[in-house]
């Protein structure tokens, strides 16, 4: 099918409501919405593999609308090998089945410092461009009675990671996701990471990287705060 003057600028649904879109709206900028992942009501009535049947299918339609020969050995199975990506790998945190399920332990030695895990490795997508976020997650919590296994703050990481994401929004679903598990304001989360659309194209700029931040409770106060970002310097 050939673009239509008409259909550009325009999100089509299923249903046959459109919605223009303004020049600002497709442009560059980094529009930030809600905490929240803006996602369909039905997003999980379709399962898996078939989602990775329709995947498969349209992103056929890319590469042979992009000229590519799909008979060629190298290239023809891609487009499945693309979907299983997406929705097994790297956007497997939208579906809420896949969230981490986290054990809180007794805090028996009564530790009340902040405990802070840094440099976990993270690997995302920017929304607006799906082409990698990547870098280090720095996160702290103050025990409340409770704490955590280590290996669960990397896992929570991973699973707001694996979405299409803008970096600010990933820092707040982490931080909402800590305290809410571990039942305290007291967490805070820094994020460091390098935006491959603005390195590999756009303004290819291949050495900035973009740093978010969300202290809570206690680490709102300047002398925690410090402390804190005196251990992931
Ligand atoms: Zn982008």
């Amino acid at each position: 099918m050939k673009p239509n003057e008409t259909l550009l600028n325009t999100l089509l649904f299923e249903d046959d409501t459109k919605i223009a879109l303004t020049d600002e709206e497709i442009g560059d900028d980094h529009l930030n919405t809600s905490v929240d992942t803006p996602m369909r009501a039905d997003a999980f009535e379709m399962k898996d593999e078939e989602k990775i049947a329709q995947i498969e299918y349209y992103f056929r339609q890319i590469m042979d609308t992009l000229g590519l020969d799909l008979t060629d050995d190298s290239l023809k199975g891609t487009p499945k090998r693309v979907a299983k990506m997406y929705v097994k790998e790297i956007f497997s945190g939208l579906n809420p089945e896949n969230k981490p399920s986290v054990t809180l332990f007794d805090n028996k030695y009564q530790y009340n410092e902040m405990l802070v895990e840094k440099d976990i490795s993270f690997y995302s997508n920017c929304e607006h461009h799906f082409v990698p976020i990547f870098g280090k997650a720095h996160v702290a919590y103050i025990a409340n009675g409770k704490v955590i296994g280590l290996s669960k703050l990397n896992r929570i990481v991973q699973y707001f990671a694996k979405r299409p994401q803008v970096q600010e929004r990933l820092t707040m679903q982490i931080a909402k996701e800590l305290q809410k598990v571990l039942g305290t304001e007291d967490v805070a989360v820094v994020m460091d990471a390098k935006h491959l659309c603005v390195a590999s194209r756009g303004v290819q700029d291949d050495t900035s990287t973009t740093i978010t931040s969300f202290y809570g409770g206690k680490f709102q106060q300047e002398a925690t705060k410090a402390e804190f970002l005196k251990y992931i310097a």
